[in-house]
């Protein structure tokens, strides 16, 4: 997107339409934009998440303890 170009204009200007990169359907195995952000969490697990948020389902809390379900607290010392 070049300088001064709303995101609207640039999604025109290349053929692109914003649900692409909202709602449309995502593969399992595909590159996801947050996939260059280091946050820890296994990627196979967000995208468990996501399936389940599609079918409103909810994910029970996680207890920082005990939990290594997503791969962000193990291995933490406090
Ligand atoms: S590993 Fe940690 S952040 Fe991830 S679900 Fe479990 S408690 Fe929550």
């Amino acid at each position: 997107m070049a300088a001064g170009e709303t995101f609207k204009r640039a999604m025109k200007k290349h053929g692109r339409a914003a649900w692409e990169y909202a709602v449309r359907p995502r593969a399992r195995d595909e590159l996801f934009p947050w996939d260059v952000v280091d946050h820890g969490i296994d990627k196979r697990y967000l995208f468990q998440e996501l399936e389940k948020g599609l079918a409103e389902r909810s994910t029970a809390p996680c207890d920082t303890d005990i939990c290594r379900r997503c791969g962000v607290c193990g291995g933490i010392t406090p």
